[in-house]
């Protein structure tokens, strides 16, 4: 019965996640997609692009006071990003969590940043901040037949769910 309450309860939810340029060119992405992967998330959509500046520019516009914004739109451009839809409960913060903080002299081991990045301009990996930057920025990267609509195998045993 309690299982039951806890299934109804559960709350899907998504969030944009890339691979930067760095984290592309180091051979990460098998690693990073891991991570997201066996924590239980289920992968809704994917694909490998390299962004014009301007679009790179969109993606980062709450940025465009800061110093670093022309070198991050640069840099952002300058390669394969790959782009991802993750879903799941509480994703967008715990998609945060696995990320660690942005710069990764200060992100925790054991998180993203934390094990395989060194430097805040290479910290090889972008997420969503939040419930709305998550909706804007899949609709930035991705068309809404890009998203794959499935049930996942998995759910009922990362869930509990019958
Ligand atoms: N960034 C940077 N220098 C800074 C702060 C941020 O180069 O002092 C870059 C870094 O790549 C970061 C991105 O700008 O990931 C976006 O910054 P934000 O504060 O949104 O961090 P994030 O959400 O990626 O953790
Ligand atoms: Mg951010």
């Amino acid at each position: 019965m309690l299982q039951d309450q806890e299934a109804n309860a559960i709350q899907m939810e998504r969030t944009f996640i890339a691979i930067k340029p760095d984290g592309v060119q180091r051979g990460l992405i098998s690693e990073i997609i891991a991570r997201f992967e066996c924590k239980g998330f289920k992968l809704v959509a994917i694909k490998l692009v390299v962004p014009s500046k301007s679009f790179a520019q969109k993606h980062y516009h709450d940025l465009k006071e800061r110093p670093f914004f022309n070198g991050l739109c640069n840099f952002l451009s300058s390669g394969p990003v790959l782009a991802m839809v993750w879903e799941g409960e509480g994703v967008i913060r715990y998609g945060r969590k696995l990320i660690g903080a942005t710069d990764p002299s200060k992100s925790e081991p054991g998180t993203i940043r934390g094990d395989l990045a060194i430097v805040v301009g290479r910290n090889i990996i972008h997420g969503s901040d939040g419930p709305e930057t998550a909706k804007d920025e899949i609709s930035l990267w991705f068309k809404p037949e890009e998203l794959s609509n499935y049930t996942s195998n998995q759910e009922k045993w990362v869930y509990g769910v019958n």
